[in-house]
């Protein structure tokens, strides 16, 4: 069955559920493989927005790259999403990072990703679950991705509140 890399994106309402009820809408229709951690991160390019929970997840699917467009863009609208430009704040993005090593560039889809290695809020999800991946057009792995981005700034590893409250409890 076809592998394929998802990241997904809030920042939102209530970024951890609107990722939560994604995933699961996702999980419906495809097998969800692995799940990064989330992470909280600062916006990238239009910049007087909330921060971002992000994380990335290995699918399996028997989808093809356009129906898994299609069900990314359903579930985009089921959670509220109204169509607006890139890097605009939303309750959640999805986006198609991989698909096997399938490379496309139609009008509607671009797979690779186009701008996934530049984004340390993929990049650094995606190496915590798949540091051997390779990109079909450079022909990097996730890890080299990793190493190019240099030292990366606004990526941090989310630690809810409530786990900070029962780590101190169990020191
Ligand atoms: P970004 O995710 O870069 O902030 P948007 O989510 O606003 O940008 O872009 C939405 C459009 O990008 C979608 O309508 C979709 O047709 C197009 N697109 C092209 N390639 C991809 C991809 N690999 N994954 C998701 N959307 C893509
Ligand atoms: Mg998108």
């Amino acid at each position: 069955m076809p592998t394929a890399y998802l990241g997904l994106g809030s920042n939102l309402g209530d970024r951890k559920q609107n990722l939560a009820q994604a995933l699961e809408l996702m999980s419906q229709r495809v097998v969800m493989e692995r799940l990064s951690s989330i992470y909280e991160t600062e916006p990238v390019g239009y910049q007087q927005q909330p921060l971002f929970l992000n994380a990335v997840c290995c699918i399996f699917t028997e989808l093809s790259p356009e129906q898994l467009l299609g069900l990314a863009k359903e579930i985009e609208a089921k959670l509220g999403r109204i169509p607006s430009f890139t890097n605009a704040p939303r309750p959640i993005d999805i986006d198609i990072l991989f698909y096997d090593d399938t490379v496309i560039k139609s009008h509607d889809l671009t797979v690779p990703h186009p701008r996934l290695a530049e984004r340390g809020f993929v990049i650094v999800p995606l190496a915590e679950i798949a540091p051997e991946l390779v990109h079909p057009e450079s022909g990097k792995t996730v890890r080299e991705l990793l190493n190019d981005l240099g030292t990366i700034a606004g990526v941090h590893k989310w630690v809810e509140l409530g786990e900070v409250m029962n780590r101190r409890q169990n020191v």
